[in-house]
């Protein structure tokens, strides 16, 4: 297969392209690197069947080459990065979507788009299946990537209703792991920097608000076996296991064996008090669960990011 990933430079993005190299895939990555790195960009290019484009998804391009998949990974993710770049993240999310789907009707090529467990907003519902409509505030300042998945994906189910698309669709849950960016904003790469720099880690709110938290291997199995399967309908893939932001702290302290001191900051506006995936239908459909739990993934991605640390002198980034 030949296939295109956008967002490719990024950190599920570049993860998932090494997964399509690794079985023997094409890839064609697509990044215009705002939030993307070159480092990642640059541990594809070691394999033969890659081929970068540097270029924003949210402008129109032609390609040659014919395709058997299109996976429309590009946007910010971070809300530290969104908050900052809220247009380019309503654009990615709408227009990108919009010529990404055109590039899988031109090409027959199967559509799968990375939506998100955001679409389920501040939810009313837990844990959250795939069922549930969501409690999204459309114009608070998480609106722009919230609302741009929830376009990008109901501008997915019209591509595949309209002009008989071959579509899929992810809702992710927060993913950790190697080759995010020390930078990144979110909270497992701001504990693991904050504790290895021995900064105080930074606690928004009372840290009582839960996630749930998935290892990037497990996340890209879920994805890579969504993408192989036959479900149109939006699929959770995410670790049921929850925890409050106090407990992945603490984790963190004990896996690093820092000594960093908590921080109190104020909690950023709208964000979630829990979140938890109900993955019956990913078991079921998919075969799919995660295998990583929280305390091994925090241990697989310390060496990352002190060696990131060796390298340059990186810091965590709060709201
Ligand atoms: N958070 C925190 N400290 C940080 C970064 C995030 O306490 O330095 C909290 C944040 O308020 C949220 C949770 O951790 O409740 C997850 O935040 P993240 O930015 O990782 O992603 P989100 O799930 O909000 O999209």
């Amino acid at each position: 297969m030949r296939v295109l990933i956008t967002g490719a430079a990024g950190f599920l993005g570049s993860h998932l392209a090494e997964r399509f190299l690794k079985e023997g895939h094409e890839v064609i990555g697509l990044d215009n690197f705002v939030t993307g790195s070159r480092e990642n960009s640059a541990a594809l290019e070691a394999y033969d069947g890659f081929r970068l484009i540097e270029h924003d998804i949210s402008d129109s391009i032609f390609l040659d080459e014919d395709l058997d998949g299109v996976l429309h990974f590009a946007s910010p993710a971070s809300p530290v990065d969104y908050l900052e770049i809220p247009i380019q993240t309503l654009k990615v999310g709408s227009r990108g979507t919009q010529n990404a789907l055109g590039i899988s009707l031109a090409k027959g090529a199967r559509f799968f788009l990375a939506s998100t467990s955001e679409v389920y907003g501040d939810p009313l519902v837990h844990p959250q299946p795939e069922t549930y409509w969501g409690n999204v505030n459309p114009i608070g300042v998480r609106g722009c990537y919230d609302e741009a998945k929830r376009f990008a994906e109901a501008m997915t189910m019209a591509y595949h209703r309209h002009h008989g698309v071959d579509t899929r669709i992810v809702r992710i849950f927060n993913t950790y792991g190697p080759r995010m960016r020390p930078g990144d904003g979110r909270v497992v790469s701001n504990f693991i920097v904050q504790a290895l720099r021995g900064d105080p880690l930074s606690i928004y709110g009372d840290g009582e608000q839960t996630r749930s938290f998935c290892y990037v291997d497990d996340e890209v199995d879920g994805i890579f076996r969504l993408f192989h399967s036959e479900r149109t309908e939006p699929t959770n893939i995410g670790n049921p296991n929850e925890f409050t932001i106090k407990e992945l702290a603490e984790v963190v302290l004990e896996e690093t064996g820092s000594t960093s001191v908590l921080e109190r900051l104020p909690l950023p506006q709208d964000d979630p008090k829990v979140r938890k995936p109900d993955i019956r239908v990913a078991r079921e459909v998919l075969g799919w669960e995660p295998q990583v739990q929280l305390r091994e993934g925090i241990r697989r991605t310390i060496p990352f990011f002190e060696a990131e640390l060796v390298r340059h002198d990186a810091k965590a980034r709060t709201i």
